[in-house]
């Protein structure tokens, strides 16, 4: 149901809890999410290692379900995996004895799509990411940055309206990671889609999403919703260097740091 004069949420979680059953006992992984992303918005969810991050996304995804509470996309329940939802990974998970431009077509291939379109669309998507050059290419003949290029074209050619990332740049370097931050920030805004980051980078949040969500430690709880907005750029989204340049970056870094509540272990 709509919010009473509001647009439909592209996403919306509400009372969700998700415990994991295993062997050594049960872990509560999440208690008690409920939040909506609008169609078109970019948000960050913020926590430390194990607090459920990538729980929230593989409920949204579809690959898990809830325990309790509800998981909707354009206001129908998440029963399983769903080609309106697409998710990248923290590793490109590439497979090494497929070309780039098969690696690329995957998604495409596993939902049982149109091929020729798919190549069409994945060429178009990897030239435009500057990868058109390399579409015979094995990963292992590509830099880490160029592979997390090729999971995002992967993401892409299958028209997700909901784009998932996890920790997706992790495994980069410091440069290379905010080069493509930077990218695939524009790229995502560009192309209208609705996303949600996740992270444990407090720095990439506050300059990638317009919205940063923080969970407590585990069990994930919502501790705080922040709009993040610049106002130095007259209306405008500055870019990702822009934002960690702007007055408004330490305020809200200094914020959030208090409230992830890091201590340094040992
Ligand atoms: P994050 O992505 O924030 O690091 P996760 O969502 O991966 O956190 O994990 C949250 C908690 O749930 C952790 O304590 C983790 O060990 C546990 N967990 C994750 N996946 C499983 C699973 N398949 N079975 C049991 N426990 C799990
Ligand atoms: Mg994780």
């Amino acid at each position: 149901m709509a919010p009473s004069g509001g647009v439909l949420p592209k996403v919306e979680l509400r009372n969700v809890n998700m415990q994991y059953f295993g062997l050594e006992g049960e872990t509560e992984a999440l208690k008690d999410i409920s939040f909506s992303v609008a169609p078109g918005e970019f948000i960050a969810i913020i926590g430390q290692s194990g607090c459920g991050k990538s729980t929230l996304l593989s409920l949204i995804s579809g690959i898990l379900r809830p325990t309790d509470g509800a998981v909707l996309v354009d206001g129908k329940a998440v029963s399983g995996p769903n080609r309106k939802v697409g998710y990248m990974l923290q590793q490109d998970y590439l497979f090494e004895w497929r070309t780039i431009l098969e690696n690329a077509v995957l998604g495409a291939e596993i939902q049982g799509a149109d091929m020729r379109k798919a190549r069409r669309r994945a060429k178009e998507l990897l030239t435009r990411y500057g990868l058109g050059q390399f579409l015979d290419y094995l990963p292992r003949q590509l830099s880490g940055g160029m592979r997390q290029r090729v999971a995002l074209a992967r993401t892409l050619c299958t028209e997700p309206d909901v784009v998932l990332l996890d920790e997706p740049f992790s495994a980069l370097d410091s440069q290379t990671r905010l080069a493509l931050a930077d990218e695939i920030t524009d790229i995502l805004r560009r192309e209208g889609k609705t996303t949600i980051l996740v992270t444990h980078d407090i720095g990439e949040a506050i300059s990638m999403a317009a919205r940063v969500i923080v969970l407590s430690r585990r069990p994930g709880q919502m501790k705080s919703d922040h709009p993040i907005a610049f106002a130095s750029y007259d209306g405008r989204r500055p870019t990702t260097f822009e934002a960690r340049n702007a007055p408004e970056f330490n305020r809200y870094f200094n914020t959030l740091w208090q409230e992830l509540e890091v201590h340094v272990e040992g």
